[in-house]
């Protein structure tokens, strides 16, 4: 008898909960990892998300290999296909792996885990992503919050680091040994190594402690952390970060984690908010959505600096700095008047750190229809901002380097002028 570990979104050895409990288990365990055909077939076979996660899936089955002459199994194909195929090949008595909360994932976990009950084969499924998820913290009526201070002090008061922030460290020596998978290349997956690479984080004890001064400016180097796709794809443990946090005492870093869940726990409640707005009458807005416009958004042209340094600096490295995706997103959805939405889509397929529900949630909130959104008549000022944000014009000179040159373009509209157009169509929508 053998069992399985799945992995997802937790590509990494150590601190993985249902890592953990499969290996505390009876039988020996084959880690796998499945390159989901549903999943792969929508991305541009150079997609340098794919590239990371090959990557550390070649790091987890090299220490495997080396360190407890085992190995990890990557398949491709559709999960339940892949699992018939396993349970011919092995004897498996329980699969098991970690919660994942998106629709789609949902849906397929529903599937499997339908599938294996069929076959009489058990499917053991752990919280390891988030501290809190799903229902664990909501109101006292048992709603879920949708504000966030409130859901912040309530996630605060809950917390126990000595239940919460325990270590979960495998015991390798249950693995199944003794047995090769094929090779999987990135080729043999039909895609291409990117030119943009995921960087490391910087989760330095001097980052924590002067994240509050050094968090809004993005021409700042290392002034916050690059968690973002370690956390999306989880090569680190997010109650690591935590631990992390609360060792240098910075409340702010530690919000900004309570943001992450946030969003994730409405994402879970709310699934219908990746297509609709959270607040209903918000889907009445007249977007304009002109083609041609989005194009300019999208390649750094709008004439407005700082917008386009952030579109630039996220079609080079898919990354934007926080401050900037803010700024790119309200000018996208109040400027132009183009659905959040398609600012979402674009998002989704650049972001290294691309996560369903931040970015749904982040969205939301630029366009005002979200959970604790800004109220819509808050329409940032592109000028102003560069004031604010970028005073010596670090961050434009690097990303928009012919700013002073005739060839760079005219503002593409008004600021007044969008402004008050802006507010005219979100009042007639919304009141
Ligand atoms: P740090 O400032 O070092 O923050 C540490 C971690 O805290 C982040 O990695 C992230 O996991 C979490 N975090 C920080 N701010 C937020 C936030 N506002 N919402 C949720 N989590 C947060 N973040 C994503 O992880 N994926 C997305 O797809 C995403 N899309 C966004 C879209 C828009 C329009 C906006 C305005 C923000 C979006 N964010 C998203 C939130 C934020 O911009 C990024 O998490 C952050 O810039 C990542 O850089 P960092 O890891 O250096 O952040």
């Amino acid at each position: 008898k053998a069992s399985v570990f799945w992995y997802r979104r937790d590509l990494r050895l150590d601190d993985n909960v249902g890592l953990y409990h499969a290996l505390k288990g009876e039988s020996a365990v084959i880690p796998i990892f499945i390159f989901d055909t549903e999943i792969l077939e929508k991305l541009p076979k150079t997609d340098a998300r794919v590239g990371f996660i090959h990557q550390q899936l070649v790091k987890i089955r090299k220490k495997l290999r080396s360190d407890f002459n085992s190995d990890l199994g990557i398949y491709h194909g559709k999960p339940v296909e892949v699992f018939d195929a396993m349970s011919k090949e092995f004897s498996i008595d329980t699969v098991f792996t970690n919660h994942d909360y998106e629709p789609y994932a949902k849906q397929r976990d529903k599937e499997v885990a339908e599938f294996l009950t069929d076959k009489g084969i058990g499917f053991k499924t752990f919280k390891d992503q988030v501290i809190f998820e799903k229902s664990e913290i909501v109101k006292g009526d048992g709603k879920p919050y949708v504000v966030y201070t409130p859901f912040k002090n309530k996630w605060k008061e809950q917390f126990n680091p000595s239940v919460d922030l325990v270590e979960y460290q495998p015991d390798f020596a249950n693995l199944l040994q003794n047995k090769r998978f094929p090779d999987c290349k990135l080729e043999d997956l039909g895609f291409q190594e990117s030119d943009i690479e995921v960087p490391d984080f910087v989760v330095t004890k001097d980052l924590i402690q002067n994240y509050e001064d050094t968090r809004n400016f993005p021409a700042i180097k290392n002034g916050t952390s690059r968690l973002g796709p370690h956390l999306r794809f989880g090569t680190i443990s997010a109650r690591k970060m935590v631990k992390k946090a609360i060792a240098e005492e910075n409340e702010v870093f530690w919000s900004e984690l309570i943001w992450r869940e946030f969003f994730m726990q409405i994402l879970w409640h709310y699934p219908h908010t990746h297509k609709k707005a959270f607040k209903p009458k918000y889907d009445r807005i007249e977007w304009r959505n002109n083609e041609a416009e989005f194009e300019k958004w999208k390649n750094g042209l709008t004439g407005y600096a700082l917008v386009d340094a952030g579109m630039r600096e996220l079609n080079a490295t898919g990354y934007m700095h926080n401050r900037v995706r803010m700024l790119v997103a309200s000018f996208l959805c109040k400027h132009l008047l183009i659905d959040w939405r398609w600012g979402e889509a674009y998002f989704a397929e650049k972001l290294l750190d691309y996560d369903m529900s931040a970015n749904v949630g982040n969205w939301q909130w630029a366009a005002g229809s979200g959970v604790d959104a800004a109220p819509y008549f808050r329409i940032f000022n592109p000028m102003t901002q560069v004031d604010k944000f970028d005073k010596q014009k670090g961050y434009i000179n690097k990303w928009v380097p012919e700013l002073q040159e005739l060839s760079y373009p005219e503002k593409m509209v008004d600021h007044k002028m969008a402004r008050e157009r802006c507010l005219q169509v979100y009042k007639e929508a919304v009141g």
